[in-house]
């Protein structure tokens, strides 16, 4: 043991219980069974005092081996916990997500220790476990920074506290004792004290009966931390982790409160399950649409117009006008009617809406015109559209009325929650509004599901699910029945398409629940996608009507739903999907020609006007440069096509074709065969990409074909 640190040397005094001994407060000798019963429903008899580890070594070494934590009667435990009698027993592995949990908040525990001894008189604060890992939030003695240095010396720290095997003993308190405990922890005992006023706290919780009690892990004399648990039985069992950046971030999220440096990590079951992480995070890197954005010039953010705000350069600029060509061909086909409407309005709209009321923080700050009139930018299409509706008498035969727009929409986004185009404060959204009877109600619903999942398909996303948002509670307006009756019909909807649902309880918006449709993308993340979303309330907020068959007035109800989502987040993820090679019928350029040498350049001029001629995209590369750095500077670009022509082409009317993703050039194809293979290709929005079983693909910088 080192104890460098002044801090938390103390051993907890006189622990009100003692999980792991209490067979000795049962007397000794111990007689008698229990009986406990295992997941598959069979049941075990052990002898009495036996533990969670007990069990899962009775039923084999392997999973005694595997095991981190275990559940009983529901909660989650640690392996030292013994068994009551007649108790449900589930042992947790490492390799579950529950199991990878354990490791991973257990990890968080190591790093506080290691910072702890680095830094004397540091104070620690929370350590929660977060999606693929945990982090853990520090004050440090005079207000010292972590750098991204300190991260090796701590990893080094944590590894010796790993070998030094140190046990995770469980302690519980009285609120006296534990505050006396972290007398010097200031966060420590903020957290005890809401635990007292009853708060449910990230690392404690107040304990289920005999008042309030706090619980604590013992690692070593010099440490001990304040956590509900449960971890791994000792730090030996850990190590296949990685401490991954440092992070400000301020204490309770509050920034009043004090700045503390957050640390990263992640932490796996294996050295192999680490190391494919690690390859998913550096594969997610490559695939960054903002850095593809830069490298294939789509796109940029100009500091002179502002965080969130993105301007599409004209190769960008292609790939956007086909997604939203191939939108309007596809609503109009789908009996949509278009309409346009302006960036701004006076806030009355806005009010009626309701909005203001519930969605003020995420629009930018009114304007004044007109001696005080206040106009906002819009963050969302929808009243527009309503008072197009409102516009006339409607009648029941003119429903359903489709609305759709290319509606650019603002939303004022924090700073720090800007990212890229997922993250914007100004994006376009495919918006559509369908108003119709509660008759049409399903039917609508079935065909913009199946209008939403053709799209994905069309864009190459195959893989998806829906997630189905129920009513946010305190934040929604309207009935509850109408909620429950409207989330009724969109599950329902989903369920006969035979879609994947999962919920998400309270995430509707505060005007109806909705669907989600989420695709996974091509290494395995999910995206929410398109949106379809119920609205009773709106139309009965700006009081449209129709005339019904019974020449009576009836309320229509209203659809929202976006496909793309915004465009901006779309162009994101497909890119990043596609790691910038887009499908040919999707790429700014589909082919590049480059004659071998000036000689061949009148040929390749006539190769470029017969596929122009053809309604194809492409460009011609003359250059004075040697033929090998412009098909390197072409394969930069990611073009699906390369073709060099050189003087038997000339001869022959031939192409030499280098299909993106493959280093060897197919010769002297005629060119009326090269045309046919890739008109057909764009049309069934195909990739050049073709399964190679026999040479997989190599991409790299080989230069293709070599001839010059
Ligand atoms: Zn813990
Ligand atoms: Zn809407």
């Amino acid at each position: 043991m080192t104890g460098v640190d002044g801090e938390i040397r103390r051993r907890p005094t006189e622990p009100m219980h003692h999980p792991q001994i209490t067979t000795d407060q049962k007397g000794i000798p111990m007689a008698g069974v229990v009986t406990v019963r295992l997941p598959d429903g069979s049941t075990k008899e052990l002898a009495d005092g036996t533990t969670a580890l007990d069990v899962a070594e009775s039923i084999g070494p392997r999973l005694a081996k595997a095991a981190v934590a275990a559940i009983v009667d529901g909660a989650e435990v640690d392996l030292s916990t013994e068994v009551p009698d007649g108790s449900s027993v589930a042992v947790v592995t490492a390799d579950s997500d529950q199991g990878r949990s354990v490791i991973r908040h257990s990890t968080a525990h190591v790093l506080a220790q290691a910072v702890l001894r680095l830094w004397p008189g540091a104070r620690f604060a929370i350590g929660p476990v977060i999606e693929d890992g945990f982090y853990y939030d520090f004050e440090l003695p005079g207000g010292a920074h972590f750098s991204d240095d300190d991260l090796g010396r701590i990893e080094v720290a944590m590894r010796e506290i790993m070998e030094e095997n140190q046990p995770f003993i469980r302690y519980e308190h009285s609120i006296e004792e534990g505050l006396a405990l972290f007398e010097d922890q200031p966060f420590k005992r903020e957290i005890i004290e809401a635990v007292e006023a009853g708060a449910n706290e990230v690392d404690a919780t107040a304990a289920e009966n005999g008042g309030p009690e706090v619980s604590t892990y013992w690692n070593s004399p010099t440490f001990t931390d304040l956590c509900r648990g449960p971890h791994v039985p000792s730090t030996g069992r850990l190590g296949h982790f990685a401490l991954m950046r440092v992070a400000g971030a301020y204490w309770r999220g509050d920034e009043k409160r004090q700045q503390l440096q957050r640390i990263y990590g992640t932490a796996w079951e294996s050295e192999k399950a680490l190391a494919a992480h690690l390859e998913r995070l550096k594969e997610a890197e490559r695939r960054d649409h903002r850095k593809l954005g830069a490298e294939l010039d789509l796109f940029s953010f100009p500091e002179e117009i502002g965080s969130g705000l993105a301007v599409f350069h004209p190769r960008g600029g292609t790939i956007r006008r086909l997604m939203e060509d191939y939108s309007r061909k596809q609503h109009e086909a789908a009996g949509y009617e278009f309409v346009y409407t302006p960036h701004i309005t006076k806030a009355e709209l806005f009010e009626t809406s309701g909005h203001l009321d519930f969605f003020a923080d995420g629009m930018f700050p009114p304007m004044e015109l007109d001696g005080g009139q206040q106009y906002y930018l819009k963050p969302m299409n929808c009243p527009f559209h309503i008072l197009i509706f409102k516009s006339r008498q409607r009648s029941y035969r003119e429903l359903p009325i489709r609305m759709f727009e290319f509606g650019s929409v603002y939303r004022y986004e924090m700073s720090g929650v800007v990212h890229g185009l997922t993250r914007v404060r100004g994006m376009t959204q495919d918006d559509a509004h369908i108003f119709c009877t509660p008759e049409q109600l399903e039917g609508e619903l079935h065909t913009t599901l199946n209008f939403v999942l053709s799209m994905l398909r069309d864009f190459g996303l195959n893989d998806f699910f829906v997630e189905l948002s129920t009513r946010p509670e305190g934040k929604a307006v309207g009935a509850e029945e109408q909620w429950d009756e409207a989330t009724e019909v969109l599950r329902r909807v989903a369920e006969q398409m035979g879609l994947e649902t999962v919920p998400d309880e309270g995430g509707g918006a505060f005007y109806g629940p909705k669907i989600s449709v989420q695709a996974r993308d091509a290494i395995g993340r999910t995206h929410q996608m398109s949106t379809i979303q119920l609205d009773y309330q709106e139309p009965q907020r700006f009081g449209i009507e129709y005339t019904g068959a019974d020449n009576s007035r009836h309320r229509p109800i209203m659809i929202h739903r976006a496909l793309f989502g915004s465009v901006e987040r779309f162009f994101a993820i497909l890119l990043e999907h596609y790691a910038g090679a887009l499908p040919t019928w999707l790429s700014p350029e589909q082919v590049v020609v480059l004659p071998v040498t000036d000689a061949h350049q009148e040929y390749a001029e006539e190769v470029e006007r017969r596929l122009h001629a053809l309604g194809v995209r492409v460009e011609l590369d003359t250059g004075d440069e040697p033929l090998k750095p412009r098909i390197r500077r072409a394969k930069l670009t990611k073009v699906p096509y390369i073709l060099v022509v050189g003087a038997d082409d000339v001869a022959a009317g031939t192409v030499g074709v280098n299909r993106r993703g493959s280093n060897r050039p197919d010769r002297a194809v005629p060119f009326e065969s090269f045309a046919e293979d890739l008109i057909t290709e764009i049309a069934d929005r195909g990739s050049p990409e073709t399964p190679d079983p026999g040479l997989g693909d190599a991409p790299g910088d080989d230069p293709g074909d070599d001839r010059a």
